[in-house]
């Protein structure tokens, strides 16, 4: 049995965050598990051509550490992840990782957490998850799959050994990895499918390369990326945000963007009518292009919007007969949704997790469940974005945990627990102020678990910063 005061599980944005901010604390004793054989999270797993932010890195990184060499105004994948690498190294992060440990079960006894992975036993005082909202790949089962005899894979575990040159390529998808993917492997192949089931709003993304005087500005006056970061900041909480809680000028300003964006670039209206979705504007995730559109413009790119049958060993069948050759099929399928703790096996004082969210993961302030003391959760229930960084999210909930550690070692105590009333009233309120968003006026999207809306955070990223930073303690007991 290995004992630490703290074991964090993940190594993506949250468990960095989470590791720098305990060691700004002077709490040291603590290991990141890992099951992966490197760091990094969503960025060592989504290495698919064209990968990148959709949130301008000046916003999608640590307020911390700010990057002034950054080649794009949204980063592409490779530095992104070479990003989290250099800060994990910086603030001394190496030593406490523990790779190829994935997680199976923890469990609270005896005020401790026992944490198991397939090699070790761990046992500690505070349990931290950071396993994030996406990292389970979805591959839907299509019947013949199995005897398709070209190749195919998943876009957030892309095989680099495959020339997609002069191929004819089938993607599944058409949602936030296809619409990075879809321009650059259509570059390189001979005829390339996208198989739509549904169509997506998107914003444009004039994304460009920093100049040099740029980048140098920005190392010689960082004041001025705090301002631009701050600007892109208030942009995304006072502009993105109003639209998706209903205001109107916001949603206003939100649809002639998205629809100028279509009309500009798609000109033949029934290709237009295709990509042309008939559900609110971020009642779905909101998608970010420059290309998309135009690529789809190709003579050598399709659009099939027809449900797919079935897999034939030569390519992709859909109901209405059609038969599509392909010699390499990527699904761009998504992930999971709501895979909290899903694959870990979660036991607390008096039951499991999956017992306690029988009706649909919550949280108080998305960390903390009644029941399960001291464990901690970041980018939990409730707590994901439709129109800012979770960078933002995650940095909050850093704090807010190393905090809530410290104050229990300032008594004698050992635990601390969200009170049962506190987190049923707290999420009362969420439930009440999320039908009134844009994320309840559909039936079904990646942000609800039948039909209760269990990732996204009502409110704006300021709110939530408020929220934990005037938080009561009396929400809690401690023993
Ligand atoms: C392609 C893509 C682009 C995105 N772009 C943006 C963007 O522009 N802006 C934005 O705000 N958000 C974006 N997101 C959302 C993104 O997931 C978050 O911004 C952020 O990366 C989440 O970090 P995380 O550390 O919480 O989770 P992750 O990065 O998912 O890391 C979780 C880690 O936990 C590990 N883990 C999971 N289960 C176990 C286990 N049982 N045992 C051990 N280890 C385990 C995983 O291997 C992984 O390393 C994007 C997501 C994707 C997929």
């Amino acid at each position: 049995m290995i004992k630490h005061k703290i074991v964090i599980i993940g190594s993506g944005f949250s468990g960095i965050g989470m590791g720098i901010k305990l060691k700004k604390a002077g709490i040291h004793d603590f290991v990141i598990l890992e099951k992966a054989t490197e760091l990094g999270g969503t960025w060592r797993e989504n290495s698919y051509p064209g990968a990148e932010c959709d949130i301008p890195s000046a916003l999608y990184s640590y307020s911390f550490e700010p990057n002034p060499n950054w080649e794009h105004v949204w980063s592409k994948r490779d530095q992104i992840f070479q990003y989290q690498k250099d800060v994990a190294r910086k603030y001394g992060l190496l030593e406490h990782f523990r790779f190829n440990e994935r997680v199976s079960s923890a469990e609270y006894a005896q005020q401790q957490w026992t944490i198991t992975t397939g090699q070790h036993t761990y046992c500690a005082q505070h349990f931290i998850s950071a396993i994030g909202q996406l990292h389970e790949r979805a591959t839907p089962s299509f019947k013949g799959a199995d005897n398709f005899i070209g190749e195919q894979f998943h876009a957030a575990k892309w095989n680099h050994d495959i020339d997609l040159a002069d191929k004819n390529i089938a993607v599944i998808g058409a949602a936030a990895s296809a619409v990075q993917l879809i321009p650059e492997v259509a570059k390189q192949a001979k005829q390339l499918t996208v198989f739509q089931r549904t169509p997506n709003w998107m914003m444009p993304k004039p994304n460009r390369a920093y100049s040099l005087f740029e980048q140098w500005l920005s190392r010689k006056f960082p004041i001025l990326s705090r301002l631009y970061r701050n600007t892109l900041y208030l942009l995304a909480d006072g502009v993105l945000y109003p639209a998706l809680s209903g205001n109107r000028l916001a949603m206003w300003f939100v649809r002639f963007r998205v629809t100028r964006n279509l009309n500009k670039h798609i000109k033949d209206p029934e290709l237009k009518a295709q990509l042309t979705p008939n559900y609110t504007i971020g009642a779905k995730r909101l998608l970010f292009s420059h290309t998309y559109y135009e690529s789809l413009n190709q003579s050598h790119v399709g659009l099939q919007t027809q449900p797919i049958s079935h897999i034939t060993p030569n390519g992709i069948q859909t109901v209405d007969g059609v038969i599509t050759s392909a010699d390499v099929i990527i699904y761009a399928t998504g992930f999971i949704t709501n895979p909290f703790f899903k694959s870990i096996n979660v036991q607390g004082r008096d039951q499991s997790l999956e017992q306690a969210w029988l009706s649909g993961a919550q949280a108080f302030l998305g960390i903390h469940t009644h029941g399960f003391p001291n464990l901690h959760m970041m980018y939990g229930p409730n707590t994901n974005l439709g129109h800012n960084s979770i960078i933002i999210m995650i940095e909050a909930q850093a704090e807010y945990i190393v905090q809530q550690i410290k104050n229990l070692d300032h008594t004698n105590k050992t635990t601390i627990e969200v009170t049962q009333s506190a987190e049923q009233h707290y999420n009362q309120e969420l439930q009440i102020r999320l039908n009134n968003m844009v994320f309840s006026q559909i039936e079904k999207s990646w942000y609800m678990d039948n039909g209760k809306i269990t990732n996204n955070w009502p409110g704006s990223t300021w709110e939530y910063r408020r929220r934990l930073a005037q938080q009561n303690q009396s929400d809690y007991q401690i023993s």
